[in-house]
């Protein structure tokens, strides 16, 4: 007697529709036609059945903080500075309960759409110290049972602009940070370029054994060589110092104004390291003050598939000072990633499925992920047939299952009217 049994499920790149029984939180078997008896089974009748949506670089700390009911950017903006601004005067507001609200909230929220691992940036900085690395260790037990959460110590101010910049890093880790994180746009140490920061950040997570999770390129310039961009020294570094697969890279926007024989070159340095790009929806923050042909902002994403890098996409902020849009909901970013990077193909779309399910764990390093039998039973079933319409549609995540456990059901419901609604239709 299983737990539960899945019938006719279609799976991605799976040819034909099969059965997945799940036991003791795991998947235990999958083919054909299983004949085992369950305590509960369910018939998709070939709707898709995925592994988990993987949120691989959110703002979690940050997220929610605007308000809920009527979202959107409270002053208008011209340059990211003024975000970063923004974030840190509203931050000094936050309260414990704050955090523990606004974490319910999201995590509930991603855990609605399908989400069942996110890796969480976290300011670390002398400023909040390890307040907010506090909040979400607890955040990270509580809910559990819904998101595996990895959390990176992210330096909102840089390492060396105040004494001990780096020791707090130290600290975190010895409390529960799991990631270390870096971002040379914001450091504040004076005369320090990216080279060190990045230096200082591989560092650490050399020291520390952990993996390094690196905001890159942020900027759009009109021109970039070789040697401007980030991700190239951060390359040659991870080569130097044998930290191949142990990096991944957020953003990368500057990789877009690299000419093509630039970014080919980048783009084999960054595969020869195994470093793993996560997109963000950039498009919407950059640029602000371009006054015809606004430029935009995302990396090569398509360069980069093709040439064997592993690439994800992720929420990066959600509703919070720096974007005031999002919902912790992949396939809503699939789809802009889908116009933006211009990959509408059938593949192409079946490859934002990935991006956003296999890649993005490949990246977290999750244990166990996916549908394979001794996987963790991390699914969610879409009411869609195939990979490509799931993002198109934007269907609806039908079930959600943490580790074997149904912990959401969405259900959208919508007719036609013909001659005289019924009372039900008109119940809201
Ligand atoms: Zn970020």
């Amino acid at each position: 007697m299983v737990d539960l049994l899945i019938r006719n499920a279609s799976i991605q790149d799976c040819g034909e529709q099969i059965d997945i029984a799940v036991d003791g939180g795991r998947i235990v078997s999958r083919g054909k036609d299983l004949s085992l008896p369950s305590n509960l089974e369910i018939d998709l009748k070939g709707r898709l059945l995925i592994p988990g949506f993987v949120d691989s670089h959110v703002h979690l700390d940050i997220a929610l903080m605007n308000e809920w009911d009527r979202p959107g950017r409270a002053r208008p903006f011209r340059y990211p500075q003024e975000l970063n601004e923004e974030v840190e005067r509203r931050r000094k507001f936050f309260t414990f309960e704050d955090f523990e609200q606004r974490g319910k909230r999201a995590i509930e929220l991603a855990c609605r759409h399908g989400v069942t691992a996110i890796r969480a940036q976290c300011h670390v900085d002398p400023e909040v110290g390890l307040r907010h690395l506090e909040a979400l260790i607890v955040l990270r037990e509580k809910f559990r049972h819904l998101v595996d959460l990895q959390i990176v110590a992210f330096p909102q101010q840089g390492f060396f602009g105040q004494p001990n910049g780096l020791g707090l890093f130290r600290e975190a880790f010895l409390i529960g940070a799991d990631v270390m994180g870096c971002a040379s746009n914001l450091e504040r140490g004076q005369g320090i370029d990216f080279r060190q920061h990045l230096d200082a950040a591989l560092d650490l997570a050399m020291e520390l054994d952990v993996d390094l999770d690196v905001h890159a390129d942020l900027g759009i310039p009109w021109h970039v060589e070789l040697n401007d961009l980030e991700i190239v020294h951060l390359a040659r570094r991870v080569k130097e110092r044998g930290y191949e697969g142990r990096v991944a890279a957020g953003h990368l926007c500057a990789l877009g104004s690299a000419t093509p024989d630039v970014a080919e070159q980048a783009i084999t340095m960054i595969r020869d390291a195994q470093i793993g790009v996560i997109s963000m929806p950039d498009m919407y923050r950059l640029a602000r003050d371009d006054t015809h042909h606004v430029r935009r902002g995302l990396t090569r994403v398509k360069e980069l598939l093709s040439a064997g890098v592993n690439v994800a996409f992720a929420s990066n902020n959600v509703r919070d000072a720096y974007r005031p849009l999002g919902n912790f909901n992949l396939l809503e970013e699939g789809l802009i990633l889908a116009y933006g990077a211009h990959m509408d193909s059938v593949e192409e779309l079946e490859t934002l499925l990935k991006m956003c399910t296999v890649n993005a764990a490949k990246i977290m390093k999750l244990e166990d992920y996916g549908l394979e039998v001794g996987c963790r039973a991390d699914f969610v079933v879409l009411d869609a047939y195939y990979p490509s319409a799931a993002i198109v549609n934007q269907a609806e995540k039908l079930l959600v299952f943490k580790s074997g456990q149904l912990v959401a059901v969405n259900r959208v419901t919508h007719h036609l009217i013909h001659g005289h609604p019924s009372e039900s239709d008109l119940l809201l």
